[in-house]
């Protein structure tokens, strides 16, 4: 899938940009008892947690990035080469949006503890994988004329 057709996963109830602090967020839930293992989540919804600014990885730090539905599968040079404009628009930012996770300020507020960090990415892993599947299914459904 291209990154950028991605829902922004926002592990977060609030963030408070000032403070520098967050509301861990719905997606943190630990279910650690009902699976009746031994909690060792860093942090579950509710929690108050420390940030810092990072830079955005959705945009890689630029703020922005071409509109996916202009070169989503991918522009050949054949289709640059008989529409030079197209290229010049293309080269010159005319199709870029605003990157959705950072709103274009090029930076996220981000868990200061790597701890907590490396769990929100495991579950944010767990539930691309779970999106990446549910729309598998989906295809193949739609193959199958259901
Ligand atoms: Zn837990
Ligand atoms: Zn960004």
């Amino acid at each position: 899938m291209d990154f950028r057709d991605r829902d922004a996963w926002i592990p977060f109830q609030s963030v408070d940009n000032e403070a520098m602090t967050a509301i861990a967020g719905e997606p943190l839930t630990c279910y650690c008892e009902e699976e009746g293992i031994e909690c060792t989540c860093p942090v579950t919804c509710g929690d108050e947690i420390r940030m810092v600014w990072e830079v955005c990885e959705f945009c890689d730090g630029r703020g922005k990035y071409v509109n996916p539905n202009i070169d989503r599968d991918g522009i050949s040079g054949d289709e640059f080469a008989e529409d030079p404009e197209f290229f010049r628009d293309y080269t010159s930012g005319c199709y870029d949006i605003q990157c959705k996770q950072c709103k274009g300020r090029r930076v996220m507020p981000q868990p200061a503890d790597p701890k907590i960090r490396e769990h929100i990415n495991k579950l944010q892993e767990e539930h691309s994988n779970d999106m990446a599947e549910m729309y598998a299914e989906m295809a193949a459904e739609r193959r199958f004329g259901c």
